[in-house]
């Protein structure tokens, strides 16, 4: 009996596998609804189809999009996307939405954003996975890099909100990182906007167009300036900035080159292996933390609740019942 379950186990792994490789989209999107779900059975498939896709993976160009929200993002994918689609290249895009969690309405998930771009073959767009965690979503998110990449998509966007931490979680698993911004937002954006632009490696002036072009000009002058205030990256890439529009459809061609130029600059100066080495290795402590402290609470949790207590009525510090804690589940 146990020998059928496992037979029928890898034989379904097989089947997802097999189409997945052939690049099959329904196929692909079944697999990611099983990557999506927290049922145990379907973890336990996931993970084995994950581990049988690996050698397929990795092909792709990762490219992470942000922007706050009105900056442009899913005009610009849609008119990117179709220029990425128009040179023959196979472009997966996944969304990080960390809206949705909250107020189960979404930033992201609005039915009429990039029509066009749906409907072209050599393109799959996947709708935001939803979770209860963004450590759950974003590790959703790489998951389906992965499959998209065993089947066979060049190119895979990951757009995100510029709100939050969600930003942080997709520049470590992509290979460019590009920030979208729209001239002259406003100062209070400012506080969150250096963070962001400090991961960023290109920065594009949005809605450069008409009246806007001349604002756009002297944002790309003034973010360029900021840029030189940051320390030089070690991949010896200087990030750039950028003017497009995507309603006069300009600059779009110059992002994917801009693109490029930093593939070749990181991949020749050994930093391009060495960020994905890196991503991966961060990936694998990322889940053994997540496992270990799913695996201690679960056994712990009335003792965790009169740590709890004691640090609210000031009778341990936390780091001292954080140790204490720790020794005592040691023990
Ligand atoms: P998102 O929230 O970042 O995805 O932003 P959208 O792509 O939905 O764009 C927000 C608004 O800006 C929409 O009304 C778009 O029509 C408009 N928009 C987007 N791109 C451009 C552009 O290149 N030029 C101009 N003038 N408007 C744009």
């Amino acid at each position: 009996m146990v020998i059928k379950t496992r037979l029928t186990k890898r034989a379904i792994v097989q089947k997802f596998a097999e189409g997945v490789i052939r690049g099959d989209r329904v196929v692909l999107s079944r697999a990611i609804t099983l990557i999506e779900s927290s049922r145990t059975n379907d973890r336990s498939i996931a993970e084995d189809l994950i581990e049988k896709l690996l050698p397929h993976t990795g092909k792709s160009v990762r490219i992470g999009v942000t922007g706050a929200p009105g900056a442009g993002k899913s005009t610009f994918i849609e008119v990117f996307g179709k220029y990425i689609t128009s040179v023959h290249k196979k472009l997966a895009v996944l969304a990080i939405d960390p809206s949705s969690q909250k107020t189960k309405g979404s930033i992201l998930g609005d039915k009429t954003r990039m029509e066009e771009l749906s409907r072209d073959p050599r393109a799959f767009i996947r709708p935001t996975p939803t979770g209860d965690s963004l450590g759950g979503v974003a590790h959703a998110t790489r998951e389906t890099m992965l499959l998209c990449e065993a089947a066979g998509y060049d190119v895979v966007l990951i757009e995100t909100v510029g709100v939050g931490q969600s930003e942080v979680a997709v520049r470590g698993m992509v290979d460019f990182f590009l920030l979208l911004m729209l001239a002259g937002a406003g100062d209070e954006l400012q506080g969150i906007k250096k963070g962001i632009m400090e991961m960023a490696d290109g920065i594009a002036i949005t809605k450069a167009d008409g009246e806007n072009v001349k604002k756009a000009t002297q944002a790309q002058a003034d973010f360029q300036h900021a840029l030189h205030w940051l320390q030089p990256a070690e991949s010896g890439w200087a990030p750039k900035v950028l003017t497009l529009s995507a309603l006069s459809h300009t600059g779009i061609m110059e992002i994917w080159k801009m693109i490029e130029e930093y593939e070749q600059c990181v991949r020749s100066s050994g930093s391009f292996d060495r960020q994905r080495r890196h991503q991966k290795i961060a990936w694998f402590h990322e889940s053994f933390d997540a496992l270990i402290k799913k695996k201690v609470l679960s056994k712990s949790k009335s003792t965790l609740a009169t740590f709890e207590k004691k640090v609210l009525a000031n009778l341990l510090s936390p780091d001292k019942a954080a140790k204490q804690l720790m020794k005592k589940l040691m023990d």
